[in-house]
């Protein structure tokens, strides 16, 4: 809970951390060519993979969650090739930009912002592109607050393709059920600052067989995010370069606790706070601004009422409250405000955070 050295940081990522995985954060160095760190590596590749529910291989990765997105590009796309990006808001924008930075030939499917994909318009869009390589997305969109259908949008590209199917998870992955292998998914990308309860400097990549097939014939090229560097080391239980240790520390608890707690428990308390914010959203009069039926389990997006200055609002809620709330990215700056509910938190953490945006907006209204 937030006190004056602690604010209540409730932005989608970095999210906060207790005091005992400060702690571990705050541990001293190890040889990361050593077999203590074989033996961390060894044991966060198994649990990772219970959580992403695959048998596919999983790496970890220096970098922040946009370095795992141009892995998952940059490993399987060549230039040239056919890519379609569905964008519900400014991450998928940045998928598509990656993927046209290194030559492919994107065709955007955008979709208002609020909304998720529509999953009639993808399966029309897809039938209209021949030769598609690689359909990819963001599953959470952080800056709207919505989690498009993933299950349902993996089973339409199959059915209507062969095209590889790339997903962007930073904000959802650790949160919110992500199944790999049963719904086919060929690269997941996430990081370890959103719900993995770590500093930032990990992200993380599943890789299936089919994605091996495709880094075969890629001509993109690439070196420190190479997955083939990663694959090699991790036989010999080590990291291609020098990797960002406290978060691999942290990380290690994160995942060791979430398979002892169960995943599904895991997911289920994080449905449970999203309702909560959700809920004491509406119950003050606001209005949210993603579609209900798409509204995210990790961050919720909350429109401003009319004629609040938003930078003035969130700048008032923090010295004031001593909450830090996210604000609106690009087209949607003053128009919401964003509360993250991932990882560590708790009911009265979103109670706080919501009194304190009540009682800002009734004073700059009166
Ligand atoms: N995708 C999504 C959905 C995100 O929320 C973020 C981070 N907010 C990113 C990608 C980019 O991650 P990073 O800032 O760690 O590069």
């Amino acid at each position: 809970m937030s006190s004056q050295s602690q604010p209540n940081l409730r932005i989608p990522g970095p999210v906060p951390l207790p005091d005992d995985v400060l702690k571990i954060a705050g541990s001293q160095m190890i040889n990361h060519r050593g077999p203590q760190y074989a033996d961390m590596l060894d044991r966060m590749t198994a649990n990772l993979k219970t959580v992403f529910m695959t048998a596919n291989d999983v790496y970890f990765i220096t970098s922040s969650g946009t370095g795992a997105m141009e892995t998952a590009v940059t490993n399987t796309i060549s230039a040239g090739d056919r890519v379609l990006s569905i964008i519900v808001g400014a991450f998928g924008e940045r998928f598509a930009e990656i993927a046209e930075a290194y030559g492919a030939d994107v065709t955007r499917l955008v979709f208002d912002l609020g909304q998720a994909a529509d999953l009639d318009m993808v399966r029309k869009t897809i039938r209209g592109i021949s030769d598609l390589k690689a359909v990819i997305f963001t599953h959470n969109e952080s800056s709207t607050g919505v989690s498009n259908p993933l299950e349902d949008l993996c089973r339409i590209i199959h059915e209507e393709s062969d095209a590889l199917i790339l997903v962007d998870a930073v904000s959802s992955a650790g949160g919110v059920p992500i199944a790999v292998d049963a719904w086919g998914i060929d690269v997941v990308a996430t990081a370890s600052q959103k719900s993995w309860i770590s500093p930032p400097g990990i992200s993380m990549v599943t890789f299936s067989k089919k994605a091996w097939e495709a880094h075969a014939h890629s001509t993109t090229p690439k070196y420190y995010f190479d997955i083939q560097q990663y694959e090699d080391y991790l036989k010999i239980g080590q990291p291609p370069f020098t990797p960002c240790l406290p978060a691999m520390f942290t990380l290690d608890v994160a995942l060791q606790s979430m398979v002892d707690e169960g995943i599904e428990n895991v997911f289920a308390r994080h449905h449970e706070i999203a309702q909560h914010t959700r809920d004491g959203a509406k119950a003050l009069g606001l209005e949210l601004l993603p579609d209900p039926r798409f509204a995210s389990n990790t961050v919720t997006a909350i429109r401003l009422p009319e004629g609040i200055d938003g930078k003035a609002f969130l700048a008032l809620v923090t010295r004031n409250y001593n909450v830090i709330l996210g604000g609106g990215q690009k087209s949607l700056t003053g128009k919401i405000f964003r509360v993250g509910h991932m990882g560590w938190v708790e009911k009265a953490h979103i109670d706080e955070a919501l009194k304190a945006a009540e009682e800002t907006l009734r004073s700059m209204s009166s």
